[in-house]
């Protein structure tokens, strides 16, 4: 009952916290830092190199032309169906564009609205650690619990045994990541098949993080969560233009998911944000089906080797390079004792170079000593941040 509800006497600026993340993202932290200090911006995963010039002028001649109104809830037909068209000829998968794909501002409010479709209070979702930071909060804003089960370094593979004892009667959803942000590995079909033998007899969804899938490196591809009949029924797959266009900042992305789950996905987005950007999606309608000289995945193996060999030069550790996404972890461990979060902002203010610590992706800080580097720069950026970080010498702290 309204009356029985009694805010008098509650400051007008103290709000409850509706997540245990109390702080400031550490993108935002360390892109801050790096701007304040005038260093280079190895930190927050996003290109610096420009976007291809025919989607620069589909976006300015959708405007031009009028294209400015709300977009339709589900998002313009005709991307939905270039999206349909791209999985079929890259994965050989039938999506039903209408019923199954609906375009979001971004990846993270796809998987926000994801978790808001399938969570209840006092339900339980698992996530895998180091995870992208978003998943915690967003989980506990749902009013459930985030069930956090550590990726196994230094290979980080994923433990089945951990996760299958990480589920409760109260688990409703897993959240999974291939390839994988911070650390570039990624899932072969048998970690599907190991995931789908512990979900079978349990009304437990799946969110398949799929941002990074056309960046997979060294031959190796990316395997879809899509393309695993059996748990595809039960999951929602995940994308960003932004990470297959180098337009971060366009925050256009989209979910793909079987008719009931988008129903239901639907059913949050249509009060939330209701629709999408429209020239963004006139010009990615456009651009979807046209190729390009170099795809995305070359070129970036092409910086991940470049920055891999100049690495060589400094005292960092790389136990593993990237097979996918678009960054490097690296151990600091013959540079420095420090905690990851202090020698990252040392490294900004003295060497000029920032990073993001991957304590940052762990919810109780496990600090292992290792730093993330994006790798998603023009070459002349590579090369003056190796440049700096060539001077560091082992131990001299
Ligand atoms: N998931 C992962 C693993 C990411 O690294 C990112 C980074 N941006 C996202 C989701 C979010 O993508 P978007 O920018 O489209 O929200
Ligand atoms: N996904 C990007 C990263 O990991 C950043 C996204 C963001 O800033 N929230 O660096």
């Amino acid at each position: 009952m309204l009356n029985e509800i009694d805010n008098v006497g509650k400051p007008l600026q103290e709000f409850g916290a509706k997540h245990s993340a109390t702080g400031t993202t550490i993108f935002t932290v360390m892109s801050a830092l790096a701007h304040q200090h005038n260093a280079i911006n190895l930190s927050q995963g996003f290109p610096d190199f420009h976007i291809d010039e025919q989607l620069s002028f589909l976006l300015g001649e959708a405007a031009r032309t009028g294209h400015n109104q709300y977009a339709p809830m589900a998002g313009l037909p005709s991307l939905r169906q270039a999206i349909a068209d791209n999985f079929r000829k890259r994965y050989g998968l039938g999506i039903d564009p209408d019923n199954e794909i609906t375009i979001t501002p971004g990846a993270t409010y796809a998987i926000y609205t994801a978790f808001t479709a399938v969570l209840q209070p006092g339900d339980a979702a698992i996530l895998l650690e180091p995870a992208y930071d978003s998943y915690i909060p967003n989980i506990e804003m749902n009013g459930a619990k985030a069930i956090p089960v550590a990726l196994s370094a230094p290979d980080f593979k994923v433990d089945w045994n951990k996760v299958k004892d990480a589920i409760t009667p109260k688990t409703r959803a897993i959240i999974i990541n291939t390839p994988h942000n911070p650390t570039g590995t990624i899932w072969d079909k048998s970690d599907w098949d190991s995931l789908a033998d512990i979900v079978r007899d349990t009304n437990i969804v799946i969110l398949a993080d799929e941002v990074y899938e056309q960046l997979v490196f060294d031959g190796l591809r990316h395997y879809s969560v899509l393309e695993h009949p059996e748990l595809r029924q039960r999951s929602f797959a995940l994308y960003s233009f932004g990470k297959v266009f180098n337009c971060t900042g366009w925050k256009m992305g989209y979910a793909i998911a079987p008719p009931a789950f988008t129903d239901a996905f639907r059913k949050i987005h249509q009060f939330v944000s209701f629709c999408v950007n429209t020239p963004a999606q006139f010009a990615l309608a456009s651009h979807l089906p046209t190729e390009t000289a170099t795809p995305v995945n070359m070129v970036m193996q092409q910086k991940r080797d470049h920055f891999l060999s100049l690495m060589q030069k400094t005292p960092f550790t790389i136990r593993q390079p990237a097979l996918g996404s678009y960054f490097q972890i690296a151990s600091y461990e013959r540079i420095s004792d420090m905690p990851d979060m202090e020698f990252a902002q040392w490294l900004t203010k003295e060497y000029g170079v920032a990073t993001i610590p991957v304590s940052a992706f762990y919810k109780n800080k496990k600090d292992d000593k290792l730093i993330r580097f994006c790798f998603a720069k023009k070459e002349e950026t590579l090369n003056e941040a190796l440049r700096r970080l060539e001077r560091l010498s082992a131990k001299q702290l």
